[in-house]
């Protein structure tokens, strides 16, 4: 079986070779951490998009969106603290020369004993069957012991040192574990340094005095310094919530895994304005809600896990974030945050303007409390590719790659191909093309055997092949051939478009995340 690994580097060849994400600017070698969408890859990014855009203003009436410009006058980045304290903590290697996050060096540390305790737990369950008891082994069996033992102590380092800024201990902890750069192999490494994260340029002549302003590394000020805008224009009543898609830039130091860790990335956020005092139910709603529209896709229900955060950043009161099982194992797809009065607050602060409502039903006048649901467009986008990518092996030593993607993110929906390029098949199948095509995006091909158009199809993960063959002239039927089943059926021209509109209605899927 391939490893893990390789999957993961065919998962992002496949992305180039069939048009969905190519290395930015490539002709020059790529602009790295920037990766540009292909044709293919801008419909299913549409696509995620508008199933999380719709999921949130049309199945709640007191949510609304907005779009804010990415650039923001430079004093919300001091009231929002990314100015003082949007800092990774970083350490270079001195032999490779390269430069990694020191808490990413010990959380991979971490998981590293993780593995090896879930491994060693997997063995004996096999082993003792029914009867195994997960704690009770890892309490008792030696070696198991010694790896949980050794990972909650780096842990509890690692959490303490977080918590106090304390640098030098984090510098400590790499080199008591003996972490080793992964490149040169050596333990030679610099002090740890923090490291700010914003992208700065200047706006206005350089004659009047440029005035330094920030690509926005995250959409969400953009709702904050927004809230008595749309508050008061929508006259909105508290709890609402403020939505918003958009690009967001970090100056990420260790750039990797494709497109989970850009530098200049799409966010959707909403944030969700509630009474203080009322936060911690509202956050166990959103959290709620966000895994049944994460679930409600059907890409395997044991994928997703919640993560909830042992450091909490200094103006939150509870935060978790919505893991998936990438190839490279569980990783942060979504955080969701109590933020509590801090933006909103804070802004008053530094603005000097009255940012409070007054709510009616208590006579009371108040900072909302805020609930944010933060996820990254990209990260859902490797999510689903890699859940849907697959190699099968077929009946006579054939083989296929096909994206069980959810047809209601296909790029394409279905793909219409005359048999033969002659008779009168082409023009019908235009024809039927056209019937379709208001409703779904679809195409058209006539070029190569049967076999390889729908190979091409499953590589792009169209649901349906629609085959207009001799006999569809005399009978007004068609194939319609289906991707994950690969099962082939004979059915009228005017079947298509309920059964294509069937498997790609959103309503299915938002049915499934209001009724669960
Ligand atoms: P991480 O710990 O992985 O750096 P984060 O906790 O800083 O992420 P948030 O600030 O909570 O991330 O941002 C919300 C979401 O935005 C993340 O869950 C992720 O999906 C997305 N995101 C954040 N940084 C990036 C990035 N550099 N590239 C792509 N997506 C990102």
């Amino acid at each position: 079986m391939a490893s893990q690994e390789d999957v993961f580097k065919k998962l992002v060849s496949h992305c180039k070779e069939y048009g969905f994400v190519f290395p930015s600017s490539e002709i020059y070698d790529g602009l790295a951490a920037v990766y540009d969408y292909g044709q293919n890859g801008v419909e299913l990014k549409n696509n995620i998009k508008k199933y999380w855009w719709d999921s949130m203003v049309l199945l709640h009436e007191n949510v609304v969106g907005i779009d804010a410009a990415i650039f923001m006058h430079p004093t919300t980045w001091k009231a929002s603290g990314h100015v003082d304290a949007f800092n990774d903590p970083l350490i270079d290697n001195k032999d490779s020369k390269k430069r990694y996050r020191a808490d990413v060096l010990i959380e991979d540390l971490i998981a590293k004993y993780d593995e090896k305790i879930d491994k060693e737990c997997e063995k004996a369950a096999k082993k003792f069957g029914d009867s195994f008891d997960r704690e009770m082994f890892c309490a008792t069996n030696g070696r198991v012991k010694e790896y949980v033992e050794k990972r909650d102590a780096i842990h509890s380092r690692f959490v303490n040192a977080m918590e106090a800024n304390d640098l030098a201990e984090l510098k400590q902890i790499i080199v008591d574990n003996e972490i080793v750069c992964p490149i040169s192999g050596t333990k030679n490494w610099t002090d740890v340094r923090q490291f700010n994260l914003m992208f700065s340029t200047e706006m206005g002549s350089t004659a009047d005095g440029a005035m330094k302003v920030y690509l926005r590394p995250e959409t969400a000020q953009g709702i904050f310094v927004n809230f008595l805008n749309v508050q008061k224009t929508g006259r909105l009543k508290v709890p609402f919530g403020i939505c918003q898609i958009g690009k967001a830039f970090r100056n990420e130091i260790v750039a990797r895994q494709f497109i989970f860790r850009m530098r200049e990335f799409e966010q959707m956020e909403m944030q969700f304005f509630v009474r203080p005092g009322e936060e911690l139910k509202w956050f166990e709603h959103w959290k709620q809600f966000r895994l049944r529209w994460h679930k409600a896709l059907g890409l395997g229900d044991e994928k997703y896990r919640f993560h909830d955060h042992e450091k909490l950043a200094h103006y939150a009161n509870a935060a978790t974030d919505i893991e998936f099982q990438m190839p490279f194992g569980f990783k942060e797809v979504e955080g969701i945050h109590s933020r509590t009065d801090f933006d909103l607050s804070s802004h008053e602060k530094y603005s000097g303007k009255n940012i409070k409502y007054f709510d009616p039903e208590i006579n009371q006048s108040y900072t909302p409390y805020v609930i944010e649901t933060s996820i990254g467009v990209d990260r859902m986008f490797l999510s689903i590719m890699s859940a849907a990518y697959c190699e099968e092996q077929l009946e006579g030593g054939d083989s296929r790659v096909v994206l069980k993607l959810p047809p209601v993110l296909a790029p394409i929906k279905a793909c219409v191909m005359p048999l033969v390029k002659k008779d009168g098949l082409p023009e019908k199948a235009r024809e039927i093309l056209n019937s379709l095509k208001f409703d779904f995006k679809c195409s058209y091909d006539e070029k190569d055997s049967i076999g390889k158009r729908y190979r091409r199809q499953d590589a792009i993960g169209t649901p349906f092949c629609i085959t207009v063959d001799h006999q569809t002239i005399e009978d007004n039927c068609v194939t319609i051939r289906y991707r994950d089943t690969m099962l082939q059926e004979r059915v009228e021209i005017d079947k298509l478009h309920s059964i294509i509109a069937d498997a790609v209605n959103m309503k299915n899927l938002f049915k499934k995340i209001v009724n669960q």
